[in-house]
């Protein structure tokens, strides 16, 4: 595939995942190692070959130790963890021995020593076809790769500065992980582009999460894309464009104040209601991943928030934070959301994220697998570590539980067995915390939404996982963009499965939010309004426009417009039900 030639103005298109417009010169991060020159040296040779390997080792622990202390500077030390691994990495006695071994022995020169062994470590663990492993192997090529490229010492400044630019950039890549995203310099890493993904994999849900505009899907973007070429990336309408001329780069420009200019008036209904002409009041609540993301929320307007995605804080370091940590940080989301209520969802490892520990041996089928409450459950301690430290922060403010991925009664009553456990043993301890805390269930697979009725009757509040629901309920892959025209938000059965859960709740007396990212999807408001959700949680990007929306809608013409779509036999008619009310009220709102 050829790499497009310099001046031409291109366009690559591709799936906006996250919004907004940047311009930068590229950084491509590449796919694996890239193999050095090979070549025989003598034995005269092999101690210094061991030497310039020492210094490119040195030199990269170096920049690793660096790298670190900047994270943390920018966003704190969990962030910063991942470096601590990458150090591992080289210092991992049975490498370097390998290592050794090549150039003494078979007489290597030292970087395609290095390289071998390397790439013999992290083909054997693609191989398991292990999603962890797959991960880590991602990780060690990263580190590999670094490496390599600081052998040559004339080369290392400038290629260190390719590994991780001190200049603001844009990264094209093959694929990110999520760790990749919640690592990212955000001073300097201006968006992403990506050949693999889709939008609703958690590295996307990331990039909405902290305002880092973002492409999905370019087919064959590292190739055809070369290092330093200048960009704009239009996280609006996923379109990438190469080389833009002065005119193209004006329109841009222009396009990125009028949303800004948008973006501050709507700052102006910050403390305004999240109510309906018709004084139907909504909770909106924003959706975070790390605790550093709570100025933003309170900058956002939101009324608390709806879903704290406790993984990627529990799962992004060494090992899961003690029970002790974990109060200080959920004390810190309730003392800083107090008087509004803040939701953390216990742990929801597996899937496309990390799972909560190596496994033995790849499960097949991932997303069915060892997924959610599953692993608390088989893993009773480490749940209540997290769930005596919700409680304990639950002193602090006013904070909800909630439970994920439960498929029926049994795993619900048995959750709640374990936090009533948990309240017993702070109790007799004298630990103080709230009793009254609000108890909520995940709405995400289909066999919970049909017993909703039931469930409703343990539990204080439902929030539907619509990211879940809509992958389970249909079959269709979340984070395959193969079957990704298959996923669908409004299709029929999802709509009624949110109706039927809607309506269980409140015949019971309980209310309902959404926390998926259906949640945010301004076209979708009216519907989820007129099935009777009450709580919308969404990204803080997404929040202030949330807000207009509902302040634009008449709740009765929502109500209506649901009893019609609910009639509907095909997703694109429950759609256009919906986004013909949503343009008719505010259009000036959608992109
Ligand atoms: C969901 O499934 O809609 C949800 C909010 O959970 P997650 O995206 O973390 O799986
Ligand atoms: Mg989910």
């Amino acid at each position: 595939m050829p790499i497009l030639s310099s001046n031409q103005e291109i366009i690559l298109q591709g799936t906006a995942v996250s919004p907004g417009i940047a311009f930068a010169p590229v950084h491509v991060m590449g796919r694996g190692m890239v193999a050095p020159e090979v070549y025989e040296i003598s034995h005269h040779h092999i101690d210094y070959e061991r030497n310039r390997f020492q210094h490119a080792l040195d030199k990269t622990k170096q920049q690793l130790s660096g790298l670190q202390q900047k994270i943390e500077a920018i966003s704190g030390e969990q962030d910063a963890l991942i470096f601590e691994a990458h150090l591992m990495i080289l210092q991992d006695k049975t490498l370097l021995k390998k290592i050794d071994v090549a150039i003494e022995e078979r007489l290597q020169n030292a970087e395609f020593a290095y390289y071998a062994v390397m790439q013999t470590y992290t083909e054997a663990m693609r191989r398991m076809n292990d999603p962890y492993l797959a991960e880590r192997a991602v990780d060690i090529d990263d580190v590999a790769q670094r490496l390599l490229r600081n052998f040559s010492s004339a080369d290392a400044e400038h290629k260190s500065e390719d590994t991780n630019p001190d200049h603001k950039h844009i990264i094209v890549a093959y694929d990110l992980t999520p760790s990749d995203t919640a690592t990212m310099d955000r001073q300097m890493a201006l968006g992403f582009v990506t050949e693999q993904g889709s939008i609703n994999s958690h590295t996307a849900i990331l990039a909405r999460s902290l305002g880092i505009p973002a492409i999905v899907g370019v087919e064959g973007a590292i190739m055809k894309i070369k290092a330093l070429t200048f960009i704009i990336l239009d996280g609006y309408t996923g379109k990438v464009i190469l080389n833009p001329q002065p005119s193209t780069v004006n329109k841009y420009r222009k396009i990125q104040r009028a949303k800004r200019e948008r973006e501050n008036k709507l700052e102006e209904i910050k403390e305004s209601k999240t109510q309906t002409l018709d004084d139907r009041t909504i909770n909106l609540s924003a959706n975070i991943e790390f605790d550093h993301e709570l100025p933003l929320v309170e900058r956002s307007g939101a009324e608390g928030v709806g879903l704290f995605r406790t993984e990627f804080y529990l799962l992004g370091g060494g090992e899961i934070p003690d029970e002790n940590r974990q109060t200080k940080v959920y004390t810190n989301v309730a003392e800083k959301m107090n008087p509004h209520q803040a939701i953390i969802r216990t742990l929801d490892a597996g899937g496309d994220k990390l799972p909560a520990e190596p496994l033995p041996e790849p499960e097949p089928n991932p997303f069915l697998g060892w997924r959610g409450i599953r692993i608390s459950l088989s893993r009773v301690g480490m749940f209540k570590d997290q769930l005596r430290a919700i409680l304990r922060a639950s002193a602090h403010g006013r904070l909800g539980v909630m439970f994920p991925l439960v498929s029926g009664l049994t795993e619900l009553i048995t959750a709640k067995d374990i936090l009533k456990q948990c309240m017993d043993e702070l109790h007799e301890k004298g630990i103080p915390f709230d009793p009254k805390i609000e108890v909520g269930v995940m709405i995400e697979v289909p066999s919970a939404a049909l017993m909703a009725d039931e469930l409703a009757k343990e539990v204080d509040f439902f929030s539907i996982g619509t990211n879940d629901l809509i992958q389970y309920t249909v079959a269709v892959d979340r984070v395959n963009k193969h079957v990704s025209a298959l996923y669908k938000p409004t299709n029929p059965a999802v709509i009624r499965l949110i109706n039927h859960t809607v309506r269980s709740a409140d015949d019971n007396g309980i209310w309902t939010g959404v926390c998926g990212e259906m949640a945010g999807e301004l076209n979708l408001t009216p519907l989820l309004l007129g099935l009777g959700v009450s709580k919308l949680s969404v990204g803080t990007h997404q929040l202030p426009k949330i807000k207009k929306a509902v302040r634009s809608l008449s709740y009765s013409e929502c109500q209506a417009m649901a009893q019609e779509a609910l009639k509907c036999r095909f997703s694109k008619d429950i759609f256009e039900l919906s986004q013909n009310m949503a343009h008719s009220s505010y259009s000036f709102l959608i992109d």
